[in-house]
């Protein structure tokens, strides 16, 4: 068989699910590894190799919303070009609902080139599937995807299709990367990822959209993975929530998260977490640093 790689892009929405997806499609087969691609002409996000296949999977700072200030300024330069660059784009949204905010993704995507896969996430939770039908024909008219599949990135149905899919718009070739690289990146970027989704987990409406975590290191010791993750929140009061009564809460988030990470990356973690206030940090530079973007 003929093989195939290139770069992919995941765009939508908050909350559409693009980080599970992300997670499940990379699953338990990452390896860790220091070795850094030779290539950058992306922030590799995370890469699956399979027999025929590699998918790289790439970020697109534009269309993260909820950090306004600094990245949009960002976003201007560097965005553009990160989503004209890819092969295809797997443009999520959920079940049957589409708001303002899909409406923006969908705007941003006009313009591109390549070929947009559309995944309708989350059909698990859907009880009554026939409503799908109709919504998807009009997506199809709306926002003419060259294809569109019914995914649950939780539940693992229709992600090997989805693959198939999008690995259809790939060019013929050889893997970039040799099947067990992965950047450094990725492993932080998945370690943060975990964390994020504990607190928000946790802290519910809480915390909306203000905390951040920055992986300040992220090293192998003999058999273990030694994290250390900075929480940065806006408030003081935050700050206090989210370290709890003699700081249980913080200790939850830490145990919950060490747990998924040491079956994400099978191997023993040791997690040390810290919680800083520091205001407006999404207009500074060293928050744009912590999720990758660097000029
Ligand atoms: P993101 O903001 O687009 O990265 O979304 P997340 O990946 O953080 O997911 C947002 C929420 O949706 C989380 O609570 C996920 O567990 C949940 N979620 C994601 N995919 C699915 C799915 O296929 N089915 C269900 N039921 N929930 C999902
Ligand atoms: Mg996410």
């Amino acid at each position: 068989m003929q093989k195939r790689c290139g770069y992919v892009a995941i765009v939508g929405r908050p909350n559409v699910g693009k980080s599970t997806l992300l997670n499940h499609l990379l699953g338990q087969k990452i390896s860790i590894t220091s070795r850094k691609p030779q290539t950058t002409r992306h922030n590799i996000l995370g890469i699956k190799t399979t027999e025929d296949t590699q998918c790289i999977f790439v970020d697109t700072p534009g269309f993260h919303s909820g950090h306004k200030k600094a990245i949009n300024r960002h976003m201007n330069r560097a965005v553009i070009t990160a989503v004209n660059d890819v092969d295809a784009i797997i443009f999520l949204v959920e079940k049957s609902q589409w708001l303002a905010e899909d409406q923006l993704v969908a705007n941003q995507l006009k313009t591109v080139k390549c070929p947009i896969i559309l995944a309708i996430n989350k059909i698990d939770q859907m009880a009554d599937k026939r409503v799908l039908l109709p919504h998807m024909q009009q997506l199809m008219l709306d926002v003419k995807p060259q294809e569109i599949i019914p995914i649950s990135a939780l539940q693992h149905q229709n992600l090997e299709q989805l693959i198939t899919l999008v690995s259809s718009c790939f060019p013929e070739g050889e893997p970039f990367f040799s099947s067990d690289q992965l950047t450094d990146r990725s492993s932080r970027f998945l370690a943060a990822e975990i964390i994020r989704e504990k607190i928000t987990r946790r802290m519910g409406d809480e915390l909306p959209y203000q905390a951040t975590v920055e992986i300040e290191s992220f090293t192998h010791q003999k058999d273990v993975i030694h994290i250390d993750a900075l929480i940065i929140v806006e408030r003081e009061g935050q700050r206090r929530i989210l370290i709890g009564n003699k700081g249980s809460m913080l200790k939850q988030i830490g145990q919950q998260a060490r747990q998924d990470m040491e079956s994400l990356f099978c191997s023993q973690v040791m997690l040390k977490t810290w919680v800083k206030v520091q205001s407006g940090w999404s207009d500074s530079e060293r928050a744009l640093r912590s999720l990758g973007y660097h000029d």
